[in-house]
C-alpha cells in the first residue's frame, strides 16, 4: 500500500518538495508506518523565504487590529477542528488523547493571547527629554521569522511563536519535527481556510539540512528553536555567526523534591503525572524524585503502588493512561539508559522493560520504571532520559535538594512539595531553573507568562510566549523629535 506523502505549504499553496529523500512517519502504538515526509532542500526553502519576504511589506502595513482578526478566525477554526487535531497528534506521536487535547488547548491559548497585540505591542514615550524635545519608541516588525520544532509537542510548540510574530507584522515559516509532520500539516490545512494573504504563513518539512539552510539564510531575520540541548546550543551559535536573532530552548533534567511535611496523598497524582505523563517525554517532566528525610520509604511505596496501576495502551483509547514512546529509536535509547542505571549500581525497583500491551505487540512501549538509591554522579541522574524512568534519590534536607538542582547543567524546571511557606521561599529564591512548581508537578507557564529555562536548558534571553515575546519579534525604533 502506498503511503501518503505530506506536503509543504508555501505562498498559500500545497507544494511538493523537490527532494527525493523521504523519511518515515510511524504510529508508535501499532509500530506501523503511516506516512512519508520529504526532507526539503535549500531550493524549497528559497521559495518559502521569497514568498514570506514578498508578503512582508503589505502585511506589515496592515493595522495590528486587522491582523489580529485573522487570529480570531483562526481560533474559531481550531475550536471546530479540535478533536481532529488531537487525534492526528496521538496517531503519530503516541501521547494519550487527553494529553493531546491539553496540548491543542495550549496551542489555542497562544492564539488567544496574541490577539491582545494592540496593548501588548505598544511602545513608549516621554515628553521633554530635553528642552522642547520629545522622544518615543515604536515596536516595528522586522521581516521573516522561523520556528524549528521538536517531536514531543507537535501541535503546540510552533504556536508559542507564530501567532506573536504574525500579529506583530512579520511573516513566518514553520519547520515541524520530521518525526511528527502530520499534526502541523493538519493545522496548516485549517489555517489555509482562514485565508491569510499568500506568503504570510509557510511550512516546510525536513530534517537537519533544511535547518542548516534556515540558519544560514540571509533573508530570515530570526529563529525560534525548541529541541534537545546539543541542537539548541548549535542553533544558537550558528545564528550568532550569521547575525540572526535567536531564542533556543533545550533539554531538561527536572527535580521534584518532596519534603517531610508534604501532603503525599493529595500530591501523589500530580507527582505520578509529572514522571509518566506523555511517557516522560516532556521538557517539564520530573526526572529525579528527591525524597527528603523520613518521608522516603512511605513515598517510595505509594509511588510504586500507583505506578503499577497505570494502564498502558494506544493513546486513542480513552481508557489508556500512558502511551508508547514516540519512536523505536527513542525506545531503544531509553532502554539503554535503564541498562546503564543497572550497570552503575542503581537499584531497579520497578522494571518497565518487556512490558506487554494487549493488542499492540509491535508498539514502542516501555512501562513505568523506577530506580532507587540513585546518586548524583550516575549517568541516569545527569543526562536527559526523556522516558518513563524515575530516579529516586534520598536527601537529608533542603540544602541538599538545592545543591542537587543547581549542580545539574540543565535548569528548566524544579518542583517542591511541602506545606511550609518558608521552605518554598528559600527554594524558589535559590534554585537556578526558571519554572517552579509548588505542590505542582508540571510547572508549565500559560501563554501569558514566559516559557523557558536557564543554564543548558535555554540559550538566549527572551523566552517563548508571555509578554516579552513581542520584543523578540520587533525592533524598537526610537525617534527623538523637535519642531521649530
Ligand atoms: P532534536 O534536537 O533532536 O530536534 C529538534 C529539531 O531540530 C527538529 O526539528 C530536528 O529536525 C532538528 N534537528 C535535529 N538535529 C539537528 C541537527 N544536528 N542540526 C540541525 N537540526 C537538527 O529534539 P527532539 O528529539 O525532536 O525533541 C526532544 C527534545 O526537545 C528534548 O531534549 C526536550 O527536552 C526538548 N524540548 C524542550 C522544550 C523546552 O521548552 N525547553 C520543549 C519541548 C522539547
Amino acid at each position: 500500500m502506498s503511503l501518503p506523502i505530506v506536503k509543504n505549504y508555501v505562498n498559500g499553496e500545497w507544494t511538493e518538495s523537490e527532494s527525493d529523500t523521504l523519511g518515515d512517519v510511524w504510529c508508535p502504538a501499532t509500530g506501523e508506518k503511516i506516512a512519508r515526509v520529504p526532507y526539503s532542500t535549500k531550493a524549497d526553502l528559497d521559495q518559502a523565504v521569497r514568498a514570506a519576504k514578498d508578503a512582508f511589506w503589505e502585511w506589515r502595513c496592515t493595522p495590528p487590529l486587522t491582523r489580529s482578526r485573522y487570529l480570531f478566525r483562526l481560533k474559531e477554526a481550531f475550536e471546530e477542528n479540535f478533536d481532529d487535531i488531537a487525534e492526528t497528534l496521538t496517531s503519530e506521536q503516541g501521547k494519550i488523547i487527553d494529553e493531546a487535547r491539553g496540548e491543542v488547548r495550549r496551542m489555542i491559548e497562544n492564539v488567544e493571547h496574541a490577539t491582545g497585540v494592540t496593548t501588548l505591542m505598544t511602545g513608549y514615550t516621554l515628553e521633554d527629554v530635553a528642552k522642547d524635545i520629545d522622544c518615543y519608541g515604536h515596536r516595528q516588525p522586522m521581516g521573516v521569522f522561523a520556528a524549528i520544532a521538536p517531536y514531543n509537542f507537535p501541535a503546540m510548540v510552533p504556536w508559542w511563536f507564530l501567532p506573536y510574530a504574525l500579529v506583530a507584522g512579520n511573516t513566518f515559516i514553520v519547520k515541524p519535527s520530521e518525526q511528527v509532520p502530520m499534526t502541523q500539516t493538519r493545522i496548516f490545512e485549517i489555517a489555509d481556510e482562514v485565508g491569510f494573504p499568500e506568503g504570510v504563513i509557510n511550512m516546510l518539512h525536513g530534517s537537519r539540512d533544511v535547518v542548516n539552510a534556515m540558519l544560514d539564510h540571509p533573508d530570515i531575520d530570526g529563529i525560534s528553536f525548541v529541541g534537545s540541548t546539543p541542537t539548541a546550543k548549535y542553533v544558537y551559535q550558528r545564528c550568532g555567526e550569521t547575525g540572526k536573532r535567536v531564542q533556543s530552548l533545550g533539554g531538561a533534567k527536572n527535580i521534584v523534591a518532596v519534603m517531610p511535611d508534604a501532603c503525599i496523598d493529595e500530591g501523589l497524582p500530580s507527582i505520578i503525572t509529572s514522571f509518566y505523563g506523555c511517557s516522560g517525554q516532556r521538557c517539564l517532566s520530573g526526572a529525579i524524585l528527591a525524597m527528603v528525610g523520613d518521608i522516603a520509604d512511605q513515598l517510595r511505596e505509594k509511588f510504586i503502588t500507583a505506578a503499577k496501576t497505570i494502564k498502558m495502551g494506544n493513546g486513542l483509547d480513552e481508557q489508556t493512561a500512558m502511551g508508547p514512546l514516540a519512536s523505536a529509536a527513542h525506545r531503544d535509547r531509553v532502554l539503554g539508559y535503564i541498562e546503564k542505571g543497572i550497570e552503575e549500581g542503581a537499584e531497579l525497583v520497578l522494571d518497565g522493560r518487556g512490558v506487554k500491551v494487549e493488542g499492540y505487540p509491535d508498539g514502542f512501549f516501555i512501562g513505568p520504571t523506577v530506580f532507587d538509591n540513585v546518586t548524583p554522579d550516575m549517568t541516569i541522574a545527569r543526562e536527559e532520559i526523556f522516558g518513563p524512568v524515575v530516579s529516586m534519590m534520598r536527601l537529608k534536607n533542603l540544602d541538599e535538594v538545592i545543591e542537587l538542582i543547581n549542580s545539574r547543567g540543565f535548569a528548566n524546571a524544579a518542583c517542591i512539595y511541602t506545606q511550609s511557606g518558608a521552605v518554598v521561599r528559600e527554594f524558589k529564591y535559590r534554585v537556578k531553573p526558571s519554572m517552579i512548581g509548588v505542590n505542582i508537578g508540571i510547572a508549565a507557564p500559560m501563554s501569558f507568562f514566559p516559557f523557558g529555562g536557564a543554564g543548558n536548558s535555554m540559550f538566549g534571553d527572551i523566552k517563548g510566549h508571555g509578554q516579552e515575546i513581542f520584543q523578540f519579534f520587533t525592533d524598537t525604533k526610537v525617534v527623538i523629535e523637535r519642531w521649530f
